[in-house]
Order: C-alpha cells, then sequence, then structure tokens
C-alpha cells in the first residue's frame, strides 16, 4: 500500500483525513483484526476481488443498463483517471450527491480507486447542507446531477463553487446546460479514460473509505467517518443475517446514499456476495412492482412510510411478486399493526431493522416468530457488538425495562468527524456512543424501540435536528421565539410543528407556507425541514432554568 516511484510526489496519504476521527483503542483494533471481522481489504481491492470472482456476473441494473462486476471495476478505473487528472487525490473528500444511478455506484468506486472519500449527500440537501459540508470537509471536487426532481443542481453547485474556497471542480451527470462555458464545470461522462492502466490502491483499510452525514441533534448536522474495515465488516454482518447469496437481487428504493440502502445490507452486502442490485429512480410503487416482477428480485428495504402504500398497491397490482423473500422496514418505527398486515398480506418475510448511520445495526431474524417479526426492531447483526441499555445515571437497566441504547462495537464509530467538543457529549469515557434512543432489550436480545431522548424528529425516516430548523427560523423577521416539536402523525411517524411567538406589532403571523419559502429560499435548507404545522402562542413556556419547555408544549398536541 505505498504510493509508487513516479506518483509519489503527486499524491497525498489521506492522513490529514484520517486523523479527525478518533482511533478504535489498539487492544480493540487488534482484537477486530484477530477475530477476522476486520479483514484488512480497502474497497478498491473488494472491487478487484468481486471482478476476479463474480466478473461476468451482472452487478447493477439501472434502466436499460446492465452492468457487469468485471465492467463496475474496469469503469470505475476508467473514471477515476480522468478524476485524478481534475486533481482528485488520495485523502480527499469528494461530495457525491447522485439520484439512484449506475453513476453513484461507478463514482463511489472510481474514488476508491483513488484513495479519495466521498461524501454521501442527500438529492434533497440543499445550499445549508451541502454548503456545510463542502466547508466541513475542505471538498476538492462536488458530483452531482443536472436535473433531479424539477430542481436544478447546477444552479446549486454554482453557488456552491463561488462560496467554498477549497471546491475546484463540478462534475455532473448529465447536460453542462448553461454551464457549459464554466471551465470549473466538466461532465461526468467525459471523464473515462479508457486503456489507461489500473491505479495503485494508495489507500490502507484503517483509512475513511466514507463521509455519511449523522441525524443531528445541535445545529448543523455531524459527520461520520467509516473505515474499509468496518464498513467493509457492517456489510458482512448484515448481509449474512439477511442470507443474501450470489441468487440475490436486490432492489435499491430509498434514496443510494443512505446508510440503509448503501450498505444494511443494501448494494454493498449485495456485491459481497456476487448478487445483482437494481436501481429504482422513483418509490412510485407500480413502477417498483414492475421492476420486482421484471427483475425477480428477492430483498428490497423501505420505510414505514412505504408501508402502507404498498399495502395499498399490493391490492390491486397485477404484478407477480413472488420472487420477493424479504421486505426490510427501518429508518423510523413501524407501528406493530402496520407490521402485522406486512406479514399478512405479503408472501415475503418481513424483516424489521434499526440501524443508524453511526453504526450498530439490529435486523430481526428471517426465522424469528410472527410476534417478534411484529413487534421487534432487531437484534444487533454482530456478536462483538456491546449493548448497554442504561437509565440517566448511565447504569444498566435489566431487560424488559427502558433506557437509553449504548453501543460499542466493531463498526461503531468512536466519535464524529473533526468533532472533539461534540465527541465528549456523545460518547461514554469507555466509548460507548450514546445514541439518544429509547429501547427496552428481551431476553431474547431483541431490541424495541420505545422513544428518543435527543432532540430529533423522524419524519418518515428523514431526521431533522430541532435546533438547525429552530435557529434558521429565528433569523425569521416575524419570529421572536420558536420551538420544534414532532407530533405522531398515521402517515409520516411524526409531523413537524412549529410554536411560534411574533413579534410584538406583526400585522399577520407567518403562516406555513411563508416559513416553507423562507427555509428555502433565505436559510437553503432541504424542503422536507420544513413545519408540517404552525402553532401561533402568545409566550414560549419555560422550564426554571430558562430553557424552553417543550414538555409542556407536547401536552398541547392532540393526543395521538
Ligand atoms: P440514520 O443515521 O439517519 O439512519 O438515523 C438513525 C436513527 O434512526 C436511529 O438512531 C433511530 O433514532 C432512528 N431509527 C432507525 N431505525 C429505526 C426503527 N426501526 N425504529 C425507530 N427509530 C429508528
Amino acid at each position: 500500500m505505498t504510493t509508487s516511484g513516479t506518483q509519489s510526489t503527486d499524491i497525498r496519504t489521506g492522513d490529514s483525513i484520517r486523523s479527525k476521527i478518533p482511533d478504535w483503542p489498539a487492544d480493540f483494533a487488534a482484537k477486530y483484526r484477530e477475530l477476522g471481522l476486520w479483514e484488512g481489504l480497502t474497497f478498491s481491492a473488494r472491487l478487484d476481488g468481486w471482478a476476479r470472482d463474480f466478473g461476468s456476473s451482472t452487478a447493477i441494473v439501472d434502466g436499460d443498463k446492465r452492468i457487469t462486476y468485471a465492467e463496475l471495476a474496469e469503469r470505475a478505473t476508467d473514471l477515476a483517471h480522468g478524476l485524478r487528472e481534475l486533481g482528485v487525490r488520495a485523502g480527499d473528500a469528494v461530495l457525491l450527491q447522485l439520484p439512484n444511478s449506475a453513476e453513484f455506484i461507478i463514482g463511489w468506486f472510481a474514488l476508491q480507486r483513488l484513495g479519495a472519500v466521498p461524501v454521501h449527500t442527500q438529492p434533497g440537501h440543499r445550499q445549508a447542507e451541502v454548503g456545510h459540508l463542502a466547508g466541513a470537509t475542505g471538498a476538492t471536487v462536488y458530483i452531482t446531477t443536472d436535473v433531479f426532481n424539477r430542481f436544478d443542481h447546477r444552479d446549486l453547485a454554482k453557488q456552491i463553487i463561488d462560496s467554498t474556497p477549497s471546491l475546484r471542480s463540478v462534475v455532473i451527470a448529465g447536460d453542462l446546460g448553461d454551464h457549459a462555458a464554466d471551465d470549473r464545470f466538466t461532465e461526468f461522462s467525459s471523464l473515462y479514460r479508457p486503456g489507461s492502466g489500473p491505479i495503485e490502491d494508495v489507500a490502507n483499510p484503517g483509512d475513511i473509505a466514507l463521509l455519511l452525514l449523522s441525524g443531528g441533534t445541535t445545529g448543523m448536522p455531524k459527520l461520520i467517518g467509516r473505515t474499509h474495515d468496518d464498513y467493509g465488516y457492517n456489510s458482512r454482518a448484515a448481509g449474512e443475517r439477511s442470507r443474501l447469496d450470489a441468487d440475490s437481487v436486490y432492489l435499491a428504493v430509498l434514496p443510494i446514499a443512505f446508510n440503509y440502502t448503501w450498505n444494511c445490507p443494501g448494494i454493498l452486502a449485495t456485491f459481497r456476495v456476487g448478487g445483482k442490485v437494481v436501481l429504482a429512480r422513483t418509490q412510485d410503487p407500480s413502477v417498483v412492482f414492475e421492476l420486482i416482477e421484471q427483475e425477480g428480485v428477492t430483498m428490497t428495504a423501505i420505510n414505514p412510510q412505504l408501508a402502507p402504500v404498498w399495502l395499498d398497491e399490493r391490492e390491486f397490482t397485477d404484478n407477480d411478486l413472488s420472487s420477493l423473500r424479504i421486505i426490510e422496514i427501518g429508518s423510523a418505527r413501524l407501528s406493530d399493526h402496520e407490521a402485522r398486515r406486512i406479514i399478512d398480506e405479503f408472501d415475503a418475510t418481513l424483516q424489521q431493522i434499526l440501524g443508524m448511520s453511526e453504526g450498530l445495526f439490529c435486523a430481526t431474524y428471517l426465522d424469528d416468530d410472527p410476534e417478534l417479526l411484529a413487534t421487534a426492531q432487531g437484534v444487533p447483526v454482530s456478536p462483538y457488538d456491546e449493548i448497554r441499555v442504561v437509565d440517566s445515571d448511565g447504569n444498566e437497566v435489566p431487560n424488559g425495562e427502558v433506557g437509553e441504547l449504548t453501543v460499542r462495537g466493531p463498526y461503531t464509530l468512536r466519535g464524529y468527524f473533526d468533532a472533539p467538543e461534540h465527541n465528549v457529549k456523545s460518547f461514554t469515557d469507555d466509548g460507548f456512543y450514546c445514541t439518544g434512543d429509547l429501547v427496552r432489550r428481551l431476553d431474547t436480545g431483541h431490541l424495541i424501540v420505545s422513544g428518543r431522548i435527543k432532540d430529533q424528529i423522524n419524519r418518515g425516516g428523514e431526521k431533522i435536528a430541532a435546533t438547525e430548523v429552530e435557529g434558521a427560523l429565528l433569523k425569521h423577521p416575524l419570529i421572536r421565539s420558536v420551538a420544534l416539536i414532532g407530533e405522531p402523525d398515521p402517515t409520516l411517524g411524526e409531523r413537524t410543528v412549529a410554536f411560534v411567538v411574533v413579534e410584538p406589532g406583526a400585522e399577520e403571523p407567518p403562516t406555513r407556507r411563508d416559513l416553507a419559502n423562507f427555509l428555502e429560499s433565505e436559510a437553503g435548507l432541504a424542503l422536507y425541514k420544513a413545519p408540517d404545522i404552525v402553532n401561533i402562542i402568545d409566550e414560549m413556556p419555560l422550564t426554571p432554568l430558562g430553557k424552553m419547555d417543550k414538555n409542556v408544549l407536547r401536552q398541547q398536541l392532540a393526543p395521538a
């Protein structure tokens, strides 16, 4: 894993980015290696292995495109040469904001070829989020699309590159449009350099392979650096729990950049065993059901918000869904009632999961009895995941009692990226990550999610940090004080309610639409963060310590 003589002056080692996440203590790292959990492989090396083992099998189906493992490995190399010409080097962070498409996968592996670090950016992210990610990572290149969901990403990219000193280039998977004359913009497809030869793997398995975004509770979300070793093990353990094999056909319905879709077990675990990945560009169930029939899909993953939509479509569809063996559901709490309907009405097995970009991944067993399948969110996928369910003093509670889920293990982070102060609050002294999720553990090891203590709203699986939105809304000229709260909602799981105290003398209080427009155009936040409901109140209730008393506000909401 050394740089070649000709390139050594050109290639940074990536040490600077690696130093921004804490290491696992040496004894833990040694144990994980000895046990073979950390396999000592980079993702570039893994891709080569897959190309060797499964070369002519189909790896990706994206619309009319079918790409084999051999082709994926080759295209990743060809693209890496073009990205290197753009100046991408080992250890560089590169923003990747693409819809479910072959380009996301090829781009991701091209960056792995160079030892560069893809920063997973959601298609819905706008100026505030992308700008924050670019600044926080010092990204040098931004790979995005032209237009997606009627939003022009090229204009967003122009704003971001104009305001981010580290960013040198924008790569557009699609048409450059009005930006064709801007020499900072390059077309994705123009970067392939076939026949340029292999690229030496300069990454180390302990390096950061990718950066994910945390759901966040304070201000802008924190970044999570996942290493080649830990992320590779996450794939393996998750894939084993779902019993993936070379006959598996995984359908990616949720956004590809979600950790859930990408690696739990998702796309990477399917590649690991030589299965086929099918990409859905839309979540429209009629399109998705058609794909299930056409491609013989065996497994897919959705969130609780899609569950009732699928149940409705199931009644009317003519599509043959008999190939489908597993419907994985997670990201937010699935109600026991909806879970039972899925179990009753689909022939496939329901697999509930509780996962987080920080690492820990729990899933039910495929042969769990139906009562557990309907009510529990799973068992950690690794026997080396150490779980403690604790009370507010940090003492473990007995099985069956509710407490905060805390965890450490071979693929759970030991600290957020470049966030030493925040890390003191989110981790115990002995390295357990405090998830902010409230759970009950059964004697079987299954966890049941019963709530959360973090100030976060889970709106249909999209996580919203209340303080981020409150901070943005406070800049609105008519708002004196604001609190954002999640209210139970039958479709979304939770919807957002903003309690607003308006400035004295304001003639008309702001409406929901005013606030959505303000958050999008003035604050540059993703649209899903706009409040669903606005409640105007005279006075903000305060705790004796003078903080907003959200419990009082919660009591004002209608009972669930
Ligand atoms: P993310 O990193 O965006 O995947 O968010 C992780 C968080 O999503 C967890 O800490 C939980 O708060 C929440 N979450 C994930 N799966 C579930 C589930 N099955 N039930 C309830 N909450 C969940």
